[in-house]
């Protein structure tokens, strides 16, 4: 078994216990592999093995890793998971099929121009910023409701979900809540009875905090480094676009 297999069958095992813990179904939770600075015949690895959910952080590594994989001719689905600046928006429409990082009506209208233009129609998740950290993306859990109902006005873009990075801490008294207050937003906007609005999927958890995320209701959990092992970077880089000195 190669490192990769090993590593996916451990965290099946985890998604197995927190859903038997929590009462859900296993079904019930995807897996998406966090794949920023993995190459491209590692994702393949992970692909041939199973996983066809990919999520990538920056523009770059998505516009050169995807056309390597399409020719692979595997079947995958590329998510936006990053930080997204508004003038790289059309290569992001290009390769993925679903942006989870849409946290400002700004962006969303020039999504929904360079959707026009192309004549398309993308899945977005709304990011919110649950651990009110500086250095994180999002939108504020307060202004959530707001922003999906201007979002929901655009009609290139089919509100899918919300995602959220949880607080990074071991305490998990100070995790969990990050969690449920997505959930909590979902629910109100369920509410809310928006034509064609219905954020079935919560993403949240990723490596660290997957079991406290499944106890709260994720429908999608972000892994990379518990798979294709630790970074060289720092995450800071990939959260508030500082290189690391
Ligand atoms: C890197 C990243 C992940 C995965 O983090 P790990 O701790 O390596 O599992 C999940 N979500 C986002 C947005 C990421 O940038």
């Amino acid at each position: 078994m190669n490192s990769i297999e090993h590593n996916l069958s451990v965290i099946k095992q985890r998604i197995a216990t927190a859903c038997e813990r929590s009462g859900r179904d296993v079904g019930d939770v995807k897996l998406l592999l966090a794949t920023k600075t993995v190459p491209a015949e590692r994702i393949q690895t992970a692909i041939e093995l199973g996983s066809n959910l990919l999520g990538e952080n920056k523009v770059q590594e998505l516009k050169e890793k995807a056309p390597m994989l399409n020719e692979s001719e595997l079947d995958f689905n590329y998510h936006f998971i990053g930080h997204l600046q508004s003038n790289k928006i059309k290569d992001v429409v290009k390769y993925a099929s679903c942006i989870q990082s849409v946290d400002r009506l700004s962006l969303a209208k020039k999504l929904q121009k360079r959707l026009e233009l192309e004549d398309k129609t993308i899945d977005v998740f709304i990011q919110v910023n649950t651990s009110r950290e500086e250095s994180k993306f999002g939108c504020a859990p307060e202004d959530t409701l707001e922003l999906v109902k201007q979002v929901a006005l655009l009609d290139r873009m089919n509100i899918k979900g919300l995602m959220t990075i949880g607080l990074f801490s071991a305490n998990e008294d100070e995790v969990r809540p990050c969690f449920q207050i997505l959930k909590k937003l979902q629910q109100e906007i369920h509410t809310l009875n928006l034509d064609n609005v219905d954020p079935k999927e919560l993403s949240m958890g990723m490596s660290g905090d997957l079991e406290i995320a499944i106890e709260e209701g994720a429908t999608i959990i972000r892994v990379g480094t518990a798979v294709f092992g630790e970074r060289q970077y720092p995450d800071s880089y990939y959260w508030n676009e500082k290189k690391p000195t």
